[in-house]
């Protein structure tokens, strides 16, 4: 069995819990240390089982906490070339942590195993995560990327759970109050997938097995759960999917103060 609890999501802070028979990670780290301590003692969740975190890229949003968590507890950093570069540049990452720079041709962690897949985003090496649990299951995590890639669908086919961003709707986005600069940001291939990019992808994944799906990584600027719910919901039924029936859909809270997660 696996549990899955998206501890933190959105442009505040985005971390997520993955525990299975003998193995437990962190995907992103993006709270400050006391914040995620704190979560996963309110999910009874043990810290002390997690022995690796993997980081899906430099931003403060996926790495604010990483330094005191992996310090403190003794916890091993995965991610690209690239992103452990920015982080050793960054001073987040030193001597007294034990990381790992990984390709994107998957590594294994105690009894799961890891995939990588390149994402499209302003940072320098960007990583999307396929984990298999033992029994053959597949979770996807595909958040930050300014459009879904042929890499990033491949990555993603035939995964039974997914974890993919539905960051803003481009109405609220372009009407909003952010500078144009950072609309230009968002809006490019390198920035953020909208709730529209989002809801077309999700027909071709549920056809390809994906039955559980967990909206990500929302705005709290730029968006509202519920239509990016809506969005989603609309494109898959106009697909002729039923919920329940042929998939089961999630928003991933800014911050999981109710338990939410997902057995698989
Ligand atoms: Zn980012
Ligand atoms: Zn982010």
């Amino acid at each position: 069995m696996t549990k899955i609890y998206p501890l933190f999501s959105g442009s505040r802070g985005n971390s997520t819990y993955l525990e299975c028979q003998n193995t437990a990670i962190l995907i992103d780290a993006g709270c400050s240390t006391k914040q995620i301590e704190a979560m996963l003692k309110k999910n009874e969740l043990d810290l002390t089982k997690i022995k690796s975190i993997l980081i899906t890229h430099e931003h403060s949003d996926h790495i604010m906490g990483l330094r005191t968590l992996a310090t403190r507890y003794g916890i091993k950093v995965y991610s690209s070339k690239g992103t452990i570069k920015a982080l050793i540049e960054h001073g987040i990452l030193n001597d007294k942590i034990s990381y790992e720079a990984v390709s994107d041709k998957g590594f294994e962690i105690g009894d799961i195993f890891v995939k990588p897949f390149f994402t499209s985003h302003d940072s320098n090496e960007s990583f999307g995560y396929v984990v298999t649990t033992p029994d053959q299951r597949k979770t996807a995590f595909a958040t930050d990327m300014g459009f879904v890639s042929n890499e990033v669908r491949n990555a993603i086919n035939g995964c039974d759970v997914l974890f993919i961003e539905s960051n803003h709707d481009v109405g609220m986005l372009e009407n909003g109050k952010y500078p144009y600069f950072l609309k230009r940001r968002i809006l490019s291939n390198k920035g953020h997938l909208s709730n529209e990019a989002c809801a077309q992808e999700l027909p071709g994944f549920v056809k390809k097995g994906t039955t559980r799906i967990v909206l990500s990584h929302l705005s709290e600027q730029n968006n509202i759960p519920k239509l990016a719910y809506e969005t989603s919901i609309a494109s898959l039924l106009s697909n002729g999917m039923k919920s329940r029936l042929d998939f089961d859909i999630k928003i991933a809270s800014k911050e999981n103060h109710l338990g939410e997660h997902i057995i698989i």
